[in-house]
């Protein structure tokens, strides 16, 4: 049994540097033809150009880089060939073409039973609570009311999911997948195990489906909320604050007030870093209110040097089966420990200690 685990943990799928250009060329064309048409990801291709513009400003504004690099190297500041050419990346890159085929087959029978079950909640507390009922055609104002409400529902849920995900041992252990990345490129949004993020898009979806509810309670004639290519409006908009910098080597904060309001790109490089006083913080998607209100935010004052990773020794996490069975083994052997129900922030390998529930 033992030698069994070693064979599928170790396997490797023989990546040698002509296959991974080999693996580029496959998981481009899928690429190309998926996320990157498609306005509801991030990974469409409008949020890749606005965040490389920024970059590209950030290269040339910040001193730093072009006095560092010299103006020619533009590129390579923004696709940094140890990056792109990371085994970390290349397994990102396998995750993502995986993920992308299970997150079409899986998620949409999945999620559709909890998005309905939330949206008749919402329409019956709404009813519950007797709220006033118009049979006439909702002004701007309550159509917008509504894109920002489903938004903010669903922007909440996704908070507590993911405080959840780090607090929760065995949940932790699927999430760990997202955070063993090395390094980051926008790509590594895909890099999570589809256990993790099928709970993320089902609290996610339920969020938005009670606000959806209740609106539809009292305003029956509402077709939806404002949208640009399928995408609520807002969020399409916060994603060309270049959001996929978020996951790259490239920093770029909000400042010290708007990110109280909004997760900057730096801010979520935090919450990615070994370094235990980052641990923890800066769970929010799209708002960072709910970090702020509920204590875990963390807004850098300048420039930190963060290293990417869980803090663990990376043979755990260097294969593409690791990562998808690995979190399966030791949520079984956490699950015969007193550990695996513990409850509280910093459960993190290394953190497992009596202190932990601090
Ligand atoms: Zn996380
Ligand atoms: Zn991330």
């Amino acid at each position: 049994m033992g030698r069994l685990k070693d064979i599928i943990l170790n396997f490797d799928l023989g990546v040698g540097s002509k296959d991974k250009w080999i693996i580029f060329g496959l998981f481009g064309a899928y690429f190309l033809a998926g996320y990157v048409v498609e306005g509801t990801t991030r990974l469409f291709w409008m949020h890749w150009l606005s965040a490389y513009v920024i970059a590209m400003i950030i290269f040339f504004v910040g001193k730093r880089y072009y006095e560092e690099k010299g103006y020619k190297n533009v590129l390579s500041f923004m696709f940094p060939k140890e990056i792109w050419s990371h085994s970390s990346t290349i397994n990102d890159c396998i995750i993502a073409v995986i993920n992308s085929f299970l997150a079409r087959l899986l998620y949409i029978v999945m999620s559709v039973g909890p998005i309905a079950a939330a949206g008749a909640a919402g329409y019956f507390v709404a009813d519950y609570l007797n709220l006033t009922q118009t049979e006439a055609a909702p002004t701007w104002g309550v159509i917008i009311a509504f894109t920002l409400i489903t938004m903010l529902a669903s922007d909440f849920c996704y908070y507590w999911a993911h405080r959840l995900a780090h607090t929760f041992p065995v949940w932790w252990e699927f999430h760990k997948t997202h955070h063993s990345a090395e390094v980051m490129t926008p790509i590594t949004l895909l890099r999570y195990h589809p256990l993790d993020d099928l709970i993320y898009s089902v609290f996610r979806h339920v969020g938005s489906s009670v606000a959806a509810g209740v609106f539809l309670f009292m305003y029956p004639s509402i077709e939806g909320a404002t949208t640009i290519l399928s995408t609520n409006i807002f969020v399409f908009a916060f994603n060309l604050l270049g959001s996929n910098l978020r996951h790259s080597h490239i920093w770029l904060s909000y400042g010290p007030y708007l990110s109280y309001i909004l997760i900057s790109p730096a801010m979520h490089h935090i919450h990615h870093s070994e370094a235990e006083k980052h641990w923890d913080r800066n769970f929010g998607a799209i708002f960072s209110v709910w970090d702020w209100m509920f204590g875990t935010i963390y807004v850098p004052k300048e420039r930190e040097d963060v290293v990417f990773g869980i803090g663990e020794p990376s043979e755990g996490y260097d294969t593409v089966p690791k990562l998808y069975i690995g979190p399966f083994i030791r949520a079984y052997s956490l699950m015969k420990t007193p550990n695996a129900y513990r409850i509280g922030l910093a459960n993190k390998p290394g953190k497992q200690t009596e202190d932990n529930s601090t």
